[in-house]
């Protein structure tokens, strides 16, 4: 399946670059944060729509980017689509996917993907999800305040963050990022 990515600066002269499979996608059309972008090298987005089983109405969400979650080598390639409801918004959910690529073994390029197929979570039931993974001790909390205090985000969207998942982490947080920052930092309506 090939696909469409149109540029998000509409005097753009590619205006369109086409990707020949998810692999190409994924490999030649992204940038280093994993974002669409035009052949001129702004970024891009791809615009889908599915009609679903409710009659009438259809799913038409802009894809502005791919995260890879799988190995290199690996032939199942799992990754997630940032997904936003409209054409100029920053992402605000995220739609699990994967493909299966077989070709250099003799078989096909599978793409699970599509309405039928895996889900799209918004951002917050992903937090949810984190928080449950963390309560049920199938993800170590003490992990992801690692990932946290060695993140590369803006301070106040890893309090943001913080506060959401595990309140007590802000502590060992407030110590690391005042350290950092002084300028940027504001003190949180929580203290
Ligand atoms: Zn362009």
């Amino acid at each position: 399946m090939a696909w469409l990515i149109k540029c998000s600066d509409s005097k753009c002269l590619k205006k369109e670059t086409w990707a020949a499979n998810i692999v190409d996608l994924i490999n030649d059309h992204r940038d280093e944060n994993g974002w669409f972008v035009c052949s001129c090298g702004r970024k891009g987005y791809v615009e889908k729509s599915f009609p679903l089983q409710e009659r009438g109405e259809v799913w038409e969400p802009f894809l502005k980017g791919i995260i890879t979650l799988g190995d290199e080598g690996d032939t199942y390639q799992p990754f997630v689509f940032k997904v936003s409801s409209k054409r100029n918004t920053y992402p605000d959910a995220l739609w699990f996917s994967y493909y299966k690529d077989l070709r250099a073994h003799g078989g096909t390029l599978k793409l699970g993907y599509g309405p039928g197929g895996p889900p799209v979570l918004h951002k917050d039931t992903v937090l949810l999800l984190i928080k449950q993974l963390i309560k049920l001790d199938i993800i170590d909390k003490v992990k992801i305040k690692e990932l946290l205090i060695k993140s590369t985000l803006p301070v106040e969207q890893r309090l943001k963050i913080a506060k959401f998942i595990m309140p007590k982490v802000i502590y060992v947080l407030k110590k690391v990022t005042t350290r950092e920052t002084t300028s940027s930092f504001r003190s949180p309506p929580y203290e």
